[in-house]
Parts: structure tokens; C-alpha cells; sequence
């Protein structure tokens, strides 16, 4: 806090010129003659008179030394002029003394003096005053900054806080009282379960000997209990709001049954809570209106109290953020950005085996090389890639020796209003607001991992372990219907297996081409300039017996300007397969299925239209997921259905950078298309 401007150097030299110049004026009055007398020696009988210096030589000494002293106060402070002024007071007193003895001159010292004191006295109060109005001006700030809840919110914080108690107490009645300018208890908010038998304030006298309770409680701090029977029917609980030492109101509880004493430390804790909200509300209340500083006014005083207590309970809420971020099962950290550490929560410690006093010892690169690995070696370029670029670094980390994989992340945490504390800009990173400290999280991955390899491997065991045995069941199967030794029976049976180990390997194909495709495993995509139009006329070709079994007759709508997509050939034909195979096993016989190629701004898009049964609204918007299918009432038993083929056709046409729609209507049909992006 700058103190020092060449404006208060100037107002300071004015103020000691003031003292000077009035010290001047009473001295010429002859209103400190007596004063004066008592630091020159006496002249005796017979001797000359002391000579006094002209007047003019007089007033411009005392005016001199006033605001010398003045400005020495204003640059150096009042303690450490204290020792020098004083000195130079004993030491004019002395020559005072000498001179008027033996030269026999007065040389002024009382005028001098008083008008020196004078300038100290009216500078150190311009200082004080200065310092006061800034500090009152800070105070205000930023309660006013850390305090953003609406004037409506105090209110119902209130209430809300006496309607958590009702959950532990059996209340009847709850009043929070405050304490008014002349420090008596008057109510400012309550909750009644029971409208009809609520208390009248100020009537009865029960309620002067309820806030006889209060009074008591809130001079004792301790809660207060009139049981029931005492005041009335009801037993009463005066519990003093208190926070930080400070005693704001109280809050009178009326219960139906006698109160718990093990519910005492809950109650004084939600009690703090309910003091925070009404000095917050206090807060609010109380407009300053003068500017006159603390150490003379006793408004502005309460009004920075207030402001003091709003601040100091918005501290303590604060910290409970912290507390939240104990109870997380992941590690957090902060560092400041001198690279302290702010907070380490218990999983933060556990993950980097620290205890409490051995993590107060060490920095954020003392944490971070907790966690060095092969991938991660050098924690400070982590920490500067962070800082240049204000993106976050995330890494996978391995630690074999103790079987264990954890996600490391450190973050620069910014702030959203964009007013940074310190005033600085944003140190050039594209987050927004300025940086304010790093966000460190550590992750245990270590199961989540395993799952993945279990379901890689359980993939691998679907492709190679269950197809191979498939595909000989199959093979041998199609073989013995060949032979004319077996009995028409049983080669009926022997249909059935061809058929269904035929059904599975596809299933089995689908489900793989799903996962493989979700892993990103990218490899088969290759994508070459393809005609839709063409990938359409083909796949209705191939599809045409299986329409042609339950009669439906497949109409193809060529457009002949449509561009070409990049796109991977055999994965679009099996795209648009699986969505023509589905039009004509979601459909009745003797209908048809329209498929149209359509150009859009950007896109070509492929339309397969039928007239079957529909998809239900509630349905819809799951259809895309894995293993999803939709039960219909006289569903075909052998209906060939997975739930895979629409996620299959999704997951190939995102990797494909386009999209996928739907529109249906029960028993009117069904319109599934996607749209490629053209070339
Ligand atoms: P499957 O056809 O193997 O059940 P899909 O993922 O292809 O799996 O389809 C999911 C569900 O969406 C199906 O069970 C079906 O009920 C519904 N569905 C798909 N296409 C159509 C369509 N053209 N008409 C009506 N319902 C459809």
C-alpha cells in the first residue's frame, strides 16, 4: 500500500505550516508567556533583560522547525522520528537553557516547541486518516466481492438452515433472532410446522421468558434449556449464534420432545452456519453513507466490522472445499504458482506414499517426482509445458513394482470472473481469466485397465478360439447333408445346425467389427473416392433374393449428379447392407423399400425408406445403441436380431466424419439414412 504521494507530501507540509502559524499566533497573544518562563533562567535583579529575536525572525523560526518536523514525520514515519525529534526537543531545551543564562538571549523554545508538536500531532492524524479510508475502502471490496449471493438468498438460507434441523430435532417451532443496534433480541426469521399454535412475539409472557432464554444464552455461550413445563408445554433450546468468537444472535428451538444432549455438537455447528448467514444478511443491510474514518466515526467502524465478519465467514466456508475434496477417492493437490503446496488430500498422500509431515516438507516438484516414471521423468517440463500453453498434461503412468497404473494430471486452474488477485493479465495462455494455481489429480487406473485387458482379450477369444470350431461344425455339417446315406430326418436336423452356425459366425462377425472399430483400430479403414450411387445399385443386387422371399420389391431412385465421398468401400457396402437387410426383415410381405441417393450443401446422403412396422417414439433415440432391439408383438421367432447392426452402422459412418438419422412412425415405416461428406 503506497502512503507516500507528493499530494500527501504537500497536504502534510500545509497541515505543519497550520501548527507553525496558529503556535505563531498564540505566542504573540502572550497565551504561553508562562510556558516560555520556565525554559529560560531567570534574570535576576539589575541584570539586562533577555533579549527576544524580532518578531519576524521569530514567527519564520517557529514556522520553520513546525514544518521541518511536519515533513519529517511524513517521510519517515512517527516511530522513527520519535527518537530523533526528541533528542533535538532535549537538546533545544538545553541550549534554551545555556543561552538565556549566559548570553542572555531567549531563543524561543517553548513556541518552537508546541508548534513542532502541534505539526506531528495534525500530520500523523492526515496519516492515520489516509491509511483508515483505505483500508475501510479494501475491507468493503472485497466483502462485497467475496459475498455474491443475492440480498434474497441470505433469507432463504436462513430458512433453509432451519429446515435442515427439523431433520434431526422434533420441532415444533424454530426463530432466529438477532441482535438489534442496542443489542436486543428480535426475530428475523422462522419456520413453523405447525401453523396454527405459532407463537405471537411481543404479546404473551412467555414469550418475554423465551427471550429471557436467549439473553442468557447469549451471554453465557452456552446453550440453554428450559424443559418442558418450565415456560410451557413445549421444551425450549436457546442456542447463541456465534462465529469466530463473535455472538450475532440466537436461535430459539421448540421441540415436542425432550432434546438429545449428543445432538449438542451438530446443533453448535449449524449454529455457526446460521451466524455466517446473518452477519451476511447484517452485512447488507447497513449502507455507509459518510466517509469518515473508523477511529472518529463509530458507523463507519460497525460498517467495517460487518464487512470484517462477511469476509471472515466466507474464510470459513472455503475451507470446506478442501474438506469435500478430502473425502475424493482420486488424489488432488494445489500448488500456488510459487509452487508451494496449498492443500494435499489423504489419496493425494496415499498415492505418493508421503505422510502428513514429510508432504508439509516438500514442493509441487518434490510431489511430482513422487511420481517419475519412464514416460514421466522430468516433472518440470511438464510443469512448463503447462504454464506456456495453460493446457492441461495428462499421462498415463505405469508403475510395474507395485502393480499399479495412475492417470496424472496437472492443470492450471484459472479464474472465471477474470479478476485475478494479483491484478496481472493472463500469462498468455488461451484459457480465459488469469492463472491462480495448479490443479495436480492423481487417478488409480489400475482396475479399469485390467477390465480393458480382459475384454481385449475376451475379444481375441471370440475371434480365434470360438470361430475355428464354427467353421468345422459348419463345414462338416454342410458336408453330411451332401450325403445321401443319411436319413432324410436327420438331414433335416443337419439344415438346422448349417443354418444356426451360420447365423452365429455372422453374429460373431458383427460384434467384432463393432468393437474393433470402437478400439480405433483404424488400420482397415482406407478410404478411396467413392460413387454412393453406384455402392447403392450394388448392394440392391445382392439383397434382392432375401427381398424377394417375402416379396418386397426394392426401388432404386438414381440421381445422376452426385459427387463422389471418401469413403472405405467394403465398409459402406456393409453399411448400407445391414440397412437394407433391416428394412426388409422390420417389414410385412408384399411391401417395398425405397432407396434414394440425395445431394446435400456438403454431403451426400443415402436414404433407405420402407413401409413396415416402425420404430416406437420411446424407442427411437436407443436403437444406435449396442445390443439394443425392440420387442414387437408377433415377432418372427427365428428373427436374425443381435442389436449390433445399427451400431455397427453408426460407429462407421462418425469414423467416416458424417452422421447417421432416423425418422419413424409405428406401423407407417421407417426412413434410416447417412450422410457422407462430399469430396
Ligand atoms: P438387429 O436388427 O440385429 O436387432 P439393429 O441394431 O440392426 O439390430 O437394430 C436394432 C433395433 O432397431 C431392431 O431390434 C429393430 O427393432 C429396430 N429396427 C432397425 N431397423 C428397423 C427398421 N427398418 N424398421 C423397424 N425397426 C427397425
Amino acid at each position: 500500500m503506497k502512503t507516500f504521494t507528493l499530494k500527501s507530501l504537500i497536504v502534510s507540509l500545509g497541515l505543519a505550516f497550520l501548527a507553525g502559524a496558529a503556535t505563531c499566533a498564540i505566542w504573540r497573544a502572550g497565551l504561553i508567556d508562562s510556558l516560555q518562563a520556565a525554559f529560560v533562567v531567570n534574570v535576576t535583579r539589575g541584570d539586562a533583560p533577555l533579549q527576544s529575536p524580532q518578531p519576524w525572525l521569530g514567527l519564520l523560526l517557529i514556522v520553520a522547525i513546525s514544518t521541518s518536523a511536519g515533513f519529517f514525520v511524513s517521510r519517515a514515519g512517527a516511530r522513527r522520528s520519535f527518537l530523533i525529534l526528541g533528542m533535538g526537543f532535549l537538546a533545544t531545551a538545553a541550549a534554551s537553557l545555556i543561552t538565556s543564562r549566559y548570553l542572555k538571549i531567549d531563543i524561543l523554545f517553548a513556541p518552537m516547541a508546541l508548534g513542532a508538536i502541534g505539526a506531528v500531532f495534525l500530520v500523523q492524524l492526515n496519516r492515520l486518516w489516509l491509511i483508515d479510508t483505505q483500508l475501510t475502502d479494501h475491507v468493503n471490496d472485497t466483502s462485497a466481492r467475496t459475498d455474491t449471493g443475492e440480498a434474497s438468498l441470505a433469507q432463504s438460507r436462513l430458512t433453509s438452515g432451519l429446515k435442515l434441523l427439523q431433520t434431526i430435532l422434533p420441532l415444533e417451532e424454530a426463530v432466529v433472532l438477532e441482535l438489534d443496534d442496542l443489542s436486543a433480541l428480535v426475530p428475523c426469521a422462522r419456520l413453523r410446522t405447525n401453523p396454527s399454535g405459532a407463537l405471537e412475539p411481543g404479546r404473551n409472557t412467555v414469550w418475554r421468558r423465551l427471550i429471557q432464554l436467549c439473553d442468557q444464552a447469549v451471554e453465557t455461550s452456552e446453550i440453554t434449556l428450559a424443559p418442558a413445563g418450565q415456560i410451557d408445554s413445549l421444551e425450549s433450546v436457546a442456542l447463541p449464534l456465534r462465529h469466530e468468537g463473535r455472538t450475532v444472535g440466537a436461535l430459539l428451538l421448540r421441540l415436542r420432545e425432550s432434546f438429545d444432549q449428543s445432538d449438542r455438537r451438530l446443533l453448535a455447528a449449524v449454529g455457526g452456519q446460521v451466524a455466517r448467514n446473518l452477519q451476511r444478511e447484517e452485512a447488507r443491510k447497513r449502507k455507509l453513507d459518510g466517509k469518515l474514518p473508523a477511529f472518529v466515526s463509530a458507523r463507519t467502524s460497525s460498517h467495517r466490522l460487518h464487512a470484517f465478519d462477511v469476509i471472515s465467514g466466507v474464510l470459513t466456508e472455503n475451507r470446506f472445499g478442501a474438506q469435500v475434496l478430502s473425502e475424493a477417492a482420486d488424489g488432488y493437490a494445489i500448488a500456488y504458482l510459487d509452487g508451494t503446496l496449498g492443500f494435499v488430500n489423504p489419496a493425494m498422500l496415499g498415492a505418493a506414499r508421503l505422510n502428513e509431515g514429510e508432504a508439509q516438507q516438500i514442493d509441487l516438484f518434490g510431489l511430482l517426482d513422487r511420481f517419475r516414471s519412464g514416460v514421466f521423468d522430468e516433472p518440470s517440463i511438464a510443469v512448463r509445458r503447462v504454464l506456456q500453453s495453460g493446457e492441461p498434461y495428462e499421462r498415463e503412468l505405469k508403475f510395474p513394482d507395485r502393480n499399479q497404473t495412475l492417470e496424472l494430471r496437472i492443470a492450471l486452474a484459472t479464474d472465471r470472473n477474470g479478476n485475478g488477485s494479483n491484478g496481472h493479465g493472463s500469462n498468455g495462455n488461451g484459457a480465459g481469466g488469469s492463472p491462480l494455481c495448479f490443479a495436480i489429480r492423481i487417478r488409480d487406473v489400475t482396475l479399469m485397465k485390467e477390465f480393458e485387458q480382459l475384454k481385449s482379450d475376451m475379444i481375441s477369444l471370440m475371434s480365434h478360439e470360438l470361430r475355428t470350431p464354427l467353421t468345422s461344425i459348419n463345414g462338416f455339417a454342410e458336408l453330411l447333408v451332401l450325403d445321401d446315406k443319411i436319413p432324410e430326418e436327420s438331414r433335416e436336423f443337419l439344415q438346422i445346425i448349417t443354418n444356426e452356425s451360420q447365423r452365429m459366425s455372422r453374429m460373431i462377425d458383427t460384434f467384432l467389427s463393432v468393437t474393433q472399430l470402437q478400439r480405433g483400430d483404424k488400420k482397415e479403414v482406407t478410404k478411396i473416392a467413392l460413387r454412393l450411387d453406384e455402392v447403392v445399385r450394388e448392394v440392391i443386387s445382392t439383397v434382392q433374393p432375401l427381398a424377394k422371399k417375402k416379396r418386397i420389391r426394392l426401388i432404386e431412385q438414381p440421381n445422376s449428379h452426385i459427387p463422389p465421398v471418401a469413403a472405405d468401400k467394403s465398409l459402406i457396402t456393409q453399411v448400407l447392407t445391414r440397412l437394407l437387410e433391416n428394412a426388409i426383415k422390420y417389414s410385412q410381405e408384399r411391401t417395398s423399400v425405397t432407396v434414394s441417393t440425395v445431394l446435400e450443401a456438403d454431403a451426400v446422403r443415402v436414404v433407405v425408406e420402407d413401409r413396415g412396422y416402425g420404430v416406437p417414439a420411446e424407442s427411437i433415440d436407443r436403437i444406435w445403441e449396442k445390443f439394443y432391439r425392440v420387442a414387437r408383438d408377433g415377432q418372427e421367432k427365428d428373427e436374425e436380431s443381435t442389436g449390433l447392426g445399427l451400431a455397427f452402422v453408426k460407429e462407421v459412418i462418425e469414423q467416416h466424419g458424417g452422421s447417421v438419422a432416423v425418422e419413424s412412425e409405428v406401423g407407417r415405416g421407417s426412413k434410416f439414412s447417412f450422410a457422407l461428406p462430399r469430396l
